[in-house]
């Protein structure tokens, strides 16, 4: 096992990270930005290193002074977390000729999954089905509108290089088609530098299903089963849980057959996760493979008894798993909450502001993997999301029940958080029911907030100001009712935090920075 690891990220999976390293007696260095220099990973970590002022681009995704920052302090292994540098291939690769280990896949599999063609392509190889499309970059809008006859409306533009759900437009007819693929094509080249857009059919209603793996360097790759991740909005995860109640024994095993093949298609090591979509007939369809850790791996590490996080630094150290593929299967039910500085009733718009007072969950089966505590500032430059907040039970039932005990306890005061949104999705019948898919939150939204677009800051002070007259910590919150209890979080919060100087045009800013994982 190494002795000292770098840990290349920020928040609450720097602070995951750092845990994993203690657990297993291995030193950890953290970096971070000017804007970092009082966050809890810094003063976690056994040392810290400074790499530059708070944007990104000028600190976190600076990967020559990353390396040179593990150099310096001694680090064997940089562990890259997700966002940030996790996905590109030149940091791996730029790891590995300094004589480094970079704890994730090596270069080469981040490069074979890197593009979403390239992964087509590469599945298409190994039979993997893949969602129907073409497998290389429209030329132009001609041939895109060939191509959708040929598949039928509604299609699905897709920027090659996307991410976090970015250069992806839905086209329902013909008509539309020109103008939302110049839209996919400049949101590609704005988010990632490349405009290569491809074409995939739409699939209606289906559940967004992804298989976690785990290879080490010996030759074994084991599936540790199903999440299913089907509450997102805008393309992005809100709500996951392990298992998926869409997939029976037999499907699971499938599945995992399915992700472990391509995985191995692509010489792919250490944790990683195929996405699938699963359609109303119980088809699945490869959709991408993220060569990172997940932010939601904690519901498989729950529901298997596997620390991920630990096995990925022992299978980057050289050791071999010792499991067998028939011993893995999901035990009970976890689900896991994305805790966010946005507020779901004005448009999930961003929150900014210092964390006046925090209190966290706990109890039976309650796990808070969080990055923020009283005094922090929660500002733009970064990800809103503050914590997950995960629990297990011995079924699915019983975990929405706990999940829902838990967003109770839980209180942030000082900025805006997604909370009380998700004590709603917890007490929806739809949801409990299991009766979800990729479209049911964007569909269910309406009843799920409470919208009251501000015309003014002061419009929303004053709002706000009334609501907390009439807050009630303790109750259940009301889905679609005016006399919500709580604003926010709990009713704690203060009034002025609703009221950035212009929040629009921060949601703005924060849109064109947001790397979402
Ligand atoms: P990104 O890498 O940008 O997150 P993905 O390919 O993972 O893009 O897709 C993100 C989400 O978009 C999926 O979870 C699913 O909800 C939706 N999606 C992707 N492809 C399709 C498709 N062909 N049909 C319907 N929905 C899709």
């Amino acid at each position: 096992m190494f002795s000292k690891v770098l840990v290349a990220n920020r928040g609450e999976i720097a602070l995951r990270v750092i845990r994993a390293c203690r657990e297993l007696g291995v030193r950890s260095v953290a970096v971070y930005s000017d804007a970092d220099a009082a966050a809890p990973h810094v003063r976690e970590a056994d040392e810290a290193v400074n790499v530059g002022p708070a944007p990104s681009a000028e600190s976190y995704l600076r990967g020559d002074r990353v390396v040179e920052a593990a150099k310096r302090v001694g680090a064997e292994a940089i562990h890259p977390g997700y966002g940030f540098l996790s996905e590109r291939e030149w940091f791996a690769r730029l790891v590995r000729d300094e004589g480094l280990v970079f704890i994730g896949p090596p270069p080469e599999a981040i490069a074979a999954m890197g593009s979403k063609t390239a992964a087509r392509q590469l599945a298409i190889a190994a039979g993997v089905p893949v969602v129907p499309g073409t497998t290389s970059a429209l030329r132009d809008a001609a041939e895109a509108e060939r191509i959708a006859q040929e598949f039928g409306y509604p299609v699905l533009l897709k920027a090659a290089a996307g991410g976090g759900g970015k250069g992806m437009r839905v086209v329902r007819e013909s008509r539309e088609l020109a103008s939302l693929l110049d839209a996919a094509r400049r949101e590609a080249k704005n988010a990632f530098g490349d405009d290569a857009v491809y074409v995939e059919k739409y699939i209606v209603g289906p559940r967004h299903v992804e298989i976690q793996v785990l290879g080490d360097q010996h030759g074994t790759m084991l599936s540790l089963g199903e999440r299913e991740c089907s509450v997102q909005r805008r393309h992005q995860k809100m709500i996951e849980e392990a298992p998926s109640v869409a997939v029976s024994p037999e499907r699971r095993r499938q599945m995992g057959e399915t992700a472990v093949r391509a995985a191995r298609a692509a010489g792919y090591v250490n944790a990683g996760t195929c996405e699938f979509l699963l359609d109303q007939d119980g088809r699945f369809y490869f959709l991408e493979m993220n060569t990172r850790l997940q932010v939601e791996h904690p519901v498989t590490e729950l529901v298997t008894g596997i620390d991920l996080v630990q096995w990925q630094l022992r299978i980057a150290a050289g050791e071999q798993l010792p499991f067998a593929q028939e011993e893995i299967g999901p035990r009970g039910w976890a689900i896991e909450c994305r805790i966010t500085s946005e507020d779901p009733d004005n448009g999930f718009l961003p929150s900014t502001g210092r964390i006046e007072y925090l209190h966290v969950p706990s109890g039976p089966g309650v796990r808070w993997d969080g990055g923020i505590e009283i005094g922090s500032e929660v500002g733009l430059h970064y990800d809103p999301m503050l914590a997950k907040l995960i629990v297990w039970a011995p079924d699915r039932e019983r975990a929405v029940e706990r999940m829902h005990r838990a967003l109770l306890e839980l209180t942030v005061q000082g900025v805006e958080t997604s909370r009380d949104f998700h004590l709603r999705v917890m007490e929806d019948d739809e949801f409990r029911r299991g009766a979800i898919e990729i479209q049911w939150l964007e569909r269910r939204l309406p009843t799920l907030v409470k919208t009251t677009p501000p015309e003014n800051g002061v419009l929303v002070a004053a709002v706000a100001a009334a609501l907390l007259a009439h807050r009630d910590r303790s109750g259940r919150v009301s889905p679609g009712k005016n006399d919500r209890p709580a604003l926010g979080n709990g009713g704690t919060n203060a009034s002025e935090d609703v009221t950035p100087a212009d929040p629009w045009k921060q949601a703005a800013r924060r849109e064109a920075i947001g790397d979402r994982w």
